[in-house]
């Protein structure tokens, strides 16, 4: 497996595959690889012929009083992972790589960059909007592969390819759980004990509005204060949002129709955990 840190490196690795009659797939990550990201680079090696995964903790996404400094990071291990689940090349570039010195070009998604996690973590979305724009330009990638598990950057980067009309094309693949159902994140390590049982809760009020949708209930309302309800009784959640919404635009529904999107995003102690579901 080879490691790359410039752009103009992984852009030709990628015109030698594309040369060699190969497709190539692209996994975007901050690192703290786990089964998650796993699952993204067997399902790049399951449909394109050659694999390139990237490892960027990404400032421009993290706000001012947020983890970007105390956000884990594990290269070594990241790299024995991704080199096992069959990843040919690793692009690990540095931060003034990524933004050259006096660089002053952001994309900016507007109106669904401010809702959701757009909403509670202002900015985090043009940061997520640029540096994947500057990762496709580089990679050249035929397709790409997201967890649904980050459900808003999802319908932020389909709408910033189709707008940019980018060649990249976007596979969006399902939540890998823990057994007891937490949704796995690289954040989950700071959850302490007491933190990471009562976390628990997100996944079980996800599961619970998919009960009542599967039994019937079709209104928002009944769905979200079921959800609610569960993330209630445990003190060390403090709920940010809890919406019914349209994937695509992000918009609250009053009536789930196929594609809406369940999504919450909770403080579990000092960690922001998020998780959600789509309702077939
Ligand atoms: P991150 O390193 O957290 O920026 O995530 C990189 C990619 O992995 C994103 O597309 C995430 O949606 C995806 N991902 C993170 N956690 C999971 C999970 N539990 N299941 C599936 N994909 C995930």
């Amino acid at each position: 497996m080879e490691i790359f840190r410039t752009c103009d490196e992984f852009r030709s690795w990628s015109r030698r595959c594309h040369h060699d009659g190969k497709t190539v797939g692209f996994v975007p990550t901050m690192g703290a690889l786990h089964a998650g990201h796993a699952s993204l680079i067997r399902a790049a090696r399951a449909s394109t012929g050659a694999v390139a995964a990237s490892i960027f903790v990404n400032p421009t996404q993290f706000g001012p009083t947020e983890d970007f400094a105390r956000y884990p990071r594990s290269f070594e291990a990241d790299c024995a992972l991704a080199e096992r689940e069959g990843t040919d090349v690793i692009f690990a570039p540095s931060v003034e790589e990524m933004y050259p010195a006096g660089a002053l070009t952001f994309v900016e998604v507007a109106e669904i960059g401010d809702r959701l996690d757009g909403k509670s973590r202002p900015g985090h979305f043009r940061g997520v909007a640029t540096v994947v724009a500057k990762l496709f330009i580089a990679s050249e990638a035929d397709r790409a592969f997201f967890g649904q598990k980050d459900a808003a950057q999802v319908a932020i980067l389909r709408r910033m390819t189709a707008d940019l009309r980018l060649a990249t094309e976007i596979v969006v693949c399902p939540i890998i759980r823990d057994p007891d159902g937490l949704a796995l994140s690289s954040r989950n390590v700071y959850l302490s004990p007491a933190e990471r049982t009562q976390a628990l809760a997100l996944s079980r009020a996800i599961h619970k509005a998919e009960e009542l949708f599967a039994a019937g209930e079709r209104r928002t309302s009944s769905l979200i204060s079921a959800a609610r309800e569960i993330l209630a009784a445990e003190p060390l959640i403090r709920i940010d949002y809890v919406e019914l919404i349209d994937w695509s635009t992000l918009l609250p529904v009053d009536t789930v129709q196929p594609g809406s999107l369940l999504a919450i995003a909770a403080w579990v102690g000092a960690t922001r955990l998020i998780d959600n579901t789509v309702f077939a």
